[in-house]
């Protein structure tokens, strides 16, 4: 069996290799991710894995087509970067890994939020210019005086919920979705209640038409007491402009982005901060605003979690078998 990996990094090749060995599979790294522009190498292939940070289209699950492969397992937890319907209608089965260490997500998210209470990079700016003061605006709340509003409690708005809780906040939640399991740790409420009554609110829905632009202008105007908003889902669920806005009005006081609406241009690229979009110069050079090159999933346990799982899927089902990760079915 040959398997091509797309989107491979250099520390992940190791891993890679051993569970190529142990299962007996035959793999060819390539280190772009998957596009229109190398689907091709994936000819004389019996199965794709690649992470999914840049948007695959039709063009792409044609090509698989041609070449007789079946599925595409993509290592993340978000598809919104696939075309679902498009490699449906080729035949081609999208994976991806559900849970690979939701720890590692919310443990980002909560790193944001202490940072952004603590104003750290506000006195990180003034001890680089050997400034030692402090004062009224950088003052700070304790974490276990705030009231935390979880927007889409799964996986990752669960595991955050439990750090939040044992840090001792008030924990709101709100997700169509009931999770019994998760009483312990928070309240459920309603989505205008989070907006209203939340000094953090940290969003953990995936991108779909249904939750793009959630947070947008009457959703900051319903906010009313200045929160922190995190976000270390998809930068598509924050309209940018409004989010711009809100911050200059100070209608939220910090935001924390490990992820932008559009990524495509300089994900993982050196040097991008002249060819950066005006609306992501003008939120990177706000001293409120932590952006980070969506790395919460970064971390030992969650890479070889995340390549392991998405192997098996693909082994199993090049091999005639189901998983119950298939994502367009
Ligand atoms: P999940 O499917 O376990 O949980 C998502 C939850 O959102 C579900 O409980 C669902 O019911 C809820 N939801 C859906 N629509 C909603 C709405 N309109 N309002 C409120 N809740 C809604 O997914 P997860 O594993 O917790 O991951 C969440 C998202 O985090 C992923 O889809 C992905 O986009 C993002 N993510 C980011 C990184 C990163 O590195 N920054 C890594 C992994 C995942």
């Amino acid at each position: 069996m040959k398997i091509i990996c797309y989107g491979v990094i250099k520390m992940e090749e190791k891993i890679i290799e051993n569970w190529a060995q142990k299962n007996q599979v035959e793999i060819k790294i390539v280190h772009d991710d998957l596009s229109a522009d190398n689907a091709g190498l994936a000819q004389g292939f019996d199965g794709v894995s690649s992470e999914g940070n840049l948007p695959v289209g039709a063009s792409v699950y044609e090509k698989f087509k041609r070449y007789g492969i079946k599925q595409l397992s993509v290592r993340q937890v978000g598809v919104d970067n696939q075309d679902l319907a498009a490699a449906k209608k080729n035949g081609i089965k999208i994976t991806n890994v559900a849970a690979y260490s939701p720890r590692a997500i919310a443990e980002l998210g909560v790193t944001d939020a202490m940072y952004l209470l603590r104003k750290i990079g506000i006195y990180q700016d003034r001890m680089d210019h050997g400034d030692f003061t402090y004062d009224k605006s950088t003052i700070s709340t304790e974490i276990f005086n705030c009231t935390v509003g979880i927007v889409g409690a799964g996986h990752i708005g669960g595991a955050s919920a439990h750090l939040y809780s044992a840090l001792g906040a008030k924990v709101l939640a709100y997700d169509p979705v009931y999770d019994a399991s998760l009483e312990p740790y928070l309240t459920y409420t309603d989505f205008d209640t989070i907006l209203a009554k939340s000094d953090i609110i940290s969003l953990h829905t995936p991108l779909l038409a249904s939750t793009e632009n959630m947070i947008d202008k009457t959703a900051f105007d319903k906010m009313k007491k200045k929160p922190i908003l995190i976000n270390v889902a998809r930068g598509g669920l924050v309209d940018t402009q409004a989010l711009i806005a809100a911050l200059k009005n100070g209608q939220i006081s910090a935001a924390a982005l490990d992820t932008l609406a559009d990524e495509t241009d300089f994900y993982d690229k050196k040097n991008m901060l002249n060819s950066l979009p005006e609306d992501y110069k003008e939120l990177k050079a706000m001293p409120q605003v932590l952006i980070t090159p969506h790395i919460a999933f970064f971390t030992k346990l969650a890479v070889k979690n995340s390549i392991e799982i998405a192997l098996n899927d693909a082994k199993t089902i090049i091999s005639g078998g189901e998983v119950n990760s298939v994502v367009n079915l």
